[in-house]
């Protein structure tokens, strides 16, 4: 872990694998329809993180693929050095936090401890779902689904010189893993990681970064074995990917778009 100054770094040294910090956004056209994928599925939870939804979740059903950026403002309230090198700049990042938490609460659910459950009183755990992606079964909230379907998508039609198949994914978590004052995005059931042991975060704190593929001096595709056409998948729907971060964590997506944009659940 790179060394940082003043009395914030035990913030910084605490928090877990998979945090990011913010890198400037891959623009993608924006607005363009495509026909959504078919061959995710949506299906309730089978052993969901806190309780069943039970409310009907519905099938896969004729959806629509908007392409889109991650939202700006979300990607600027991730922690980074610039916001520990002085007082203002952490003030100034807690604001842009809270408008994080705000947004993510409003658009997910209400996570104890951060923000308000006026904002949006629906439980999180009553939005996750089980999805397939690759082949794999993975719990997400029910809003995030149709842009993976979307991504999976992508990746069957332009993918296919690269082939690549994950054996491991990892989604929706109960707790939070970050500390400082941010909430994980695997939380709101919004992140994915895509095999953590093929895929490290070699500037995370250990053991991920005592992981064999981040030794030697490498650029970043050379450490992942992720192809690249994947993570451009990703990145024409709203997901966010934190192998460009400076932490280096390529396992790791989180949905950063606007859900509302070819959601197939309207917003709560
Ligand atoms: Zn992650």
């Amino acid at each position: 872990m790179r060394s940082r100054g003043g009395p914030l770094l035990l913030v910084v040294l605490t928090l877990a694998s998979c945090r990011r910090v913010i890198v400037p956004q891959q623009k993608q056209p924006s607005g363009q329809v495509v026909p959504a994928a078919t061959t995710a599925v949506i299906e309730p939870v089978a052993s969901p993180p806190r309780s069943t939804n039970p409310e009907p979740v519905p099938d896969a059903a004729p959806s629509t693929c908007v392409r889109q950026s991650a939202q700006q403002f979300l990607i600027d309230a991730h922690l980074h050095d610039r916001a520990l090198s002085d007082t203002k700049a952490y003030s100034e990042w807690v604001t842009r936090l809270q408008r994080s938490i705000r947004y993510r609460t409003e658009q997910y659910g209400y996570y104890s401890g951060f923000g308000s459950r006026a904002w949006n009183p629906r439980p999180l755990a009553h939005q996750m779902r089980v999805a397939k992606f690759a082949g794999l079964s993975v719990v997400l909230h029910e809003r995030v689904i149709p842009a993976l379907r979307c991504v999976e998508q992508v990746i069957e039609r332009d993918c296919r010189e690269t082939p690549y198949r994950p054996r491991s994914l990892g989604g929706a978590r109960l707790t939070n893993t970050y500390f400082g004052g941010d909430v994980s995005n695997h939380v709101y059931g919004i992140a994915l990681d895509i095999d953590p042991l093929d895929n490290p975060c070699c500037n995370c704190v250990e053991p991920w970064r005592s992981n064999p593929k981040c030794r030697g001096k490498k650029s970043d595709w050379e450490r992942m074995a992720m192809p690249k056409c994947w993570v451009s998948a990703f990145e024409q729907y709203g997901f966010y990917w934190l192998g460009h971060d400076e932490l280096k964590d390529t396992m790791h997506f989180e949905f950063l778009g606007d859900p509302s944009k070819g959601a197939l659940t309207p917003a709560h």
